[in-house]
């Protein structure tokens, strides 16, 4: 029986864990369960998965909570639900850089953690995987496409690996014009063609930042070179990512999308649980096809890809603008393109530095979010 931390429990990517649970009760077990705001909605999973401790991060804890769960508030209080003692897998859904001193905590506390959380990764990619050398925890991927490489390399060395190539879906404008795009609502982009997600990673689909913030987790979790990650739209998110081999094999993992299977692999790994859901069904899935990703209309793609090759705090200063871009954008101040703009913008304007430390990253990740305000609060569309 491993007992389970979820960050974020009442999120997309904490539904589905709880799903994975459900099916198998007898193998995990919820330890912590956490939310940022939702505090009733943290009290019904409370009171049906019975954790120990329950955290509302950023908000109250809800009226008439009691039972065998201690709760708690605050960011202390998500770090010990990070770190709990009888947390043996720590899966990291929250959303944004808010994710990385859990990530770090868990890690340093040695820790498997099962991660959804790519902006850990991106923000301090370096500091996560020493934290992970040094507390003695592990890394394992949930995002969907990384899961597929893990499974993929089924323990081949990086010396074997000739190229990743993660797939996109290409989000729901994959076939809209420019023209079309200045004029794209959140309604518009948050209606995803194929997976059923939180807000932000909706948008950074539709922009396809998702995608160069996934490069840049590649890059760190499997110690791969840029120029050796590649990303390719594939519509039907049926393939969830390929590597080829040095001499020339290139191995997919593939299934109808839903984000139960890698959240399971992840708790189970390197084991194999049966599970129920979708059988896969190549006739039903139909034809699979592919094309490149268009870094014209979609412009967040090469910016995030840059600042990862640039590295440092690059990729932590294109996150941070990319999240307040996107909040933005939700919130009607920004347009669509504008997202880009804005984050092209923040990081034209970055000096540059190590990200050797916590405090330098935090320092670059604050620097950008002030300076996307400033372009925000300015903004003028430029059609
Ligand atoms: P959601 O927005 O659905 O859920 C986020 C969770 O984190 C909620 O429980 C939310 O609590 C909590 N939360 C949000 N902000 C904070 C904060 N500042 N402090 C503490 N808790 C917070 O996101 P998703 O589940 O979609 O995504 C989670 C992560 O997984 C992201 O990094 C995303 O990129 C990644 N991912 C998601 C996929 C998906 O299919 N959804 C696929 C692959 C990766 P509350 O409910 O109270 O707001
Ligand atoms: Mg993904």
């Amino acid at each position: 029986m491993k007992g389970v931390s979820i960050l974020g429990a009442t999120g997309s990517i904490g539904r589905s864990a709880l799903a994975v649970l459900d099916q198998h009760p007898d193998r995990f077990r919820a330890v912590a369960l956490t939310a940022g705001t939702r505090g009733e909605a943290l009290g019904r999973l409370a009171e049906r998965y019975g954790p120990a401790l329950a955290v509302v991060a950023e908000g109250p804890v809800p009226a008439g909570a009691c039972g065998g769960t201690e709760w708690r508030t605050g960011r202390e209080a998500l770090l010990a639900a990070a770190t709990h003692p009888d947390a043996d897998v720590v899966l990291n859904a929250l959303v944004g850089a808010a994710g990385l001193e859990p990530t770090l905590a868990a890690l340093r506390a040695g820790k498997r953690v099962a991660l959804a959380n790519k902006e850990s990764l991106v923000c301090a990619g370096p500091l996560v995987m020493e934290a992970a050398r040094e507390g003695g925890g592990e890394l394992v991927p949930v995002d969907s496409e990384h899961s597929a490489i893990l499974q993929c390399l089924a323990g081949t060395s990086a010396d074997a690996v000739r190229r990743l190539v993660l797939t996109a879906s290409g989000g729901p404008f994959r076939e809209w014009t420019a023209a079309m795009l200045a004029t794209a609502t959140p309604a518009d982009a948050l209606r995803h063609p194929t997976w059923d997600m939180g807000s932000k990673v909706t948008i950074d689909s539709a922009t396809l930042a998702n995608k160069a913030l996934e490069v840049i987790e590649a890059h760190f979790l499997f110690g791969i070179p840029y120029e050796r990650i590649e990303a390719v739209v594939h519509p039907q998110s049926i393939i969830h990512s390929m590597v080829e081999m040095v001499d020339g094999s290139v191995l997919a993992q593939m299934g109808f999308p839903t984000m139960e299977l890698p959240v399971l692999y992840a708790l189970s790994y390197p084991e194999r649980l049966p599970y129920e859901c979708r059988r896969f069904d190549p006739v039903a899935a139909g034809a699979l096809t592919f094309e490149p990703v268009d870094g014209e209309r979609f412009p967040a793609f090469g910016l995030g890809v840059a600042a990862g090759r640039e590295g440092g705090t690059a990729p932590a200063v294109f996150n941070a603008a990319n999240e307040v871009a996107v909040a933005h954008f939700l919130g009607g101040a920004l347009g669509f393109p504008g997202i880009a703009e804005a984050v092209g913008d923040t990081l034209g304007q970055w000096r540059g530095g190590a990200a050797d430390s916590l405090a330098a990253v935090l320092e670059a990740d604050a620097w950008a979010r002030r300076t996307t305000e400033t372009f925000v609060r300015n903004y003028l569309p430029c059609c």
